[in-house]
């Protein structure tokens, strides 16, 4: 009797190890984009909030970075939509090698990626920016013969205790990607609050 209780109680014990690393695989799986490997926009939401009512309670910076590839369907039309794949990859390759250790890269839609960069300001995240810019410009990708290049349009805000939500955050640095865009693309532009001028 005792020896087929402690055999059920290791069963157990095995079981609950297995369950546990099964519902961590999935839990890792929920939160990644399967094609870049980084965070998803799910994960990156998740992140976000919490670094929101981080900066709520401690008053540090919180700058986000949007960046979006310019001419990106171009690019697929011309090359195919596999090479246009590694380029995602390489994209992030690049991002995640030039940001710092507490910051998180994930993809926030097809070819947009967000970083969110705690404790660090506008400059802070300026020089981040301009490192990938700069790396990617320094990285050609060997296509068809070809060295190809890709260019990045690059939106940055900052919170501040106007923003109630993530989402405005994310709303900002979109608007400053987009003058970004209207300004010739491959550059990068700063929010502008317009009531604080
Ligand atoms: P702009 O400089 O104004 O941003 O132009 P754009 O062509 O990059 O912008 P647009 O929004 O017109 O096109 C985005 C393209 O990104 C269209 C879509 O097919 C492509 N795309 C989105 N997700 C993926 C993906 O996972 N892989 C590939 N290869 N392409 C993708
Ligand atoms: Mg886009
Ligand atoms: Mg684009």
């Amino acid at each position: 009797m005792n020896k087929k209780l402690s055999k059920t109680t290791v069963s157990l014990e095995v079981m609950k190890q297995v369950i546990e690393e099964r519902t961590h695989v999935l839990e890792e799986l929920s939160n990644t984009d399967p094609l870049t490997k980084v965070a998803n926009r799910r994960a990156l939401f998740k992140r976000g909030n919490f670094e929101l009512s981080r900066v709520n309670r401690t008053q540090n910076n919180l700058t986000l970075i949007l960046l979006d590839c310019d001419f990106f369907k171009d690019f697929n039309d011309e090359f195919g939509h596999l090479v246009g794949d590694e380029v995602l990859i390489h994209i992030c390759n690049i991002c995640a090698k030039e940001i710092r250790e507490i910051d998180f890269l994930g993809r926030y839609g097809g070819e947009e990626f967000l970083i969110i960069l705690p404790d660090c300001d506008i400059s802070g995240g300026l020089e981040i920016a301009r490192r990938i810019q700069q790396s990617l410009a320094n990285h050609c990708l060997p296509i068809k013969n070809k060295d190809v290049s890709m260019t990045l349009s690059i939106g940055l805000a900052m919170f501040d205790e106007k923003y109630q939500t993530f989402e405005q955050l994310i709303n900002d640095a979109d608007q400053a990607m987009y003058l970004a865009k209207e300004n010739g693309r491959n550059r990068i532009e700063v929010y502008q609050d317009k009531n604080s001028q």
